[in-house]
């Protein structure tokens, strides 16, 4: 798979990510939230500048020369068919992903721009890219070891990146999910409810529900928290208003915080 095959699926997958949350956003809204776009799309735009010009098909070309090299797991050892290393890829990733958004609410340093996200008024689709450049720029060196360590193949690298945009789009999305499926689904998969919950201003519930695609993570290292479409949760930071300004949000790493007490 060339980069540019990379760019082009990965681009796509966006686009369905983000009309399958504003479709379900308009036929099952949970509060009717009118979303941040302004701030947020300018922070989507930020980063498609900043890490396109610094990354843009990196973690493709990296899987590509592990696999010319012959390095990582799948590469050294051929333990496993190539079906079941697509599905081992995704979940080592989201893995990583979980271990990374649990350090950016430990390390005070990593808080500081991982606010920035948290600092949304609102919790809808659009909260699904706002994120400062500084914190995608720190978490492009573990993401891309990850992608060597494991011997990732560059298809399977860019089904994870389209299952987690899904999942990052979904997980953000206004979406109220009848009860039943949700009970059923959060056995799986990281629902609306249960992100709704860890962008919840109080510390307690901030320090649950990490994940992105899978629950699993949650569960086995004691941060899940149930979570229901029923119940209301007041979004925002704990111990400062919400930023509403894209200038007040770019700074916010700059200002003064608490970091996040410990789960
Ligand atoms: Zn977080
Ligand atoms: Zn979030």
């Amino acid at each position: 798979m060339s980069e540019s095959d990379f760019q082009t699926i990965r681009g796509a997958g966006f686009l369905f990510a983000l009309a399958l949350a504003l479709s379900l956003q308009r036929l099952r809204p949970y509060a009717r939230w009118s979303g941040s776009w302004r701030v947020n799309g300018s922070f989507w735009i930020v980063n498609l500048v900043v890490i396109g010009a610094v990354c843009g098909a990196c973690a493709c070309t990296v899987a590509r020369w592990a696999e010319s090299a012959g390095v990582g797991l799948f590469h050294r050892f051929s333990l496993f068919p190539p079906a079941l290393q697509l599905l081992l890829t995704i979940l080592a990733l989201d893995l990583v992903s979980y271990a990374w958004h649990r350090a950016n609410h430990r390390i005070g340093f990593l808080w500081r721009f991982h606010r920035v996200h948290h600092s949304d008024p609102a919790f809808t689709a659009s909260t699904a890219v706002r994120f400062h450049p500084g914190e995608l720029l720190l978490s492009l060196p573990l993401r891309l070891l990850a992608v060597a360590a494991l011997g990732a193949s560059p298809a399977g690298v860019v089904l994870f990146e389209i299952v987690f945009t899904i999942a990052n789009f979904f997980e953000h999305g206004d979406i109220s999910l009848p009860l039943t499926f949700e009970r059923l689904l959060q056995h799986l998969w990281i629902t609306p409810a249960l992100h709704r919950r860890h962008h919840s201003r109080r510390w307690s519930d901030l320090n649950t529900n990490f994940g992105t695609v899978f629950v699993f993570w949650d569960r086995l290292f004691h941060t899940y928290l149930p979570s229901s479409s029923e119940e209301r949760v007041t979004v925002g930071l704990p111990d400062r208003p919400s930023c509403s300004s894209l200038r007040e949000a770019l700074l916010l790493p700059l200002a003064a915080g608490t970091p996040t007490p410990s789960p």
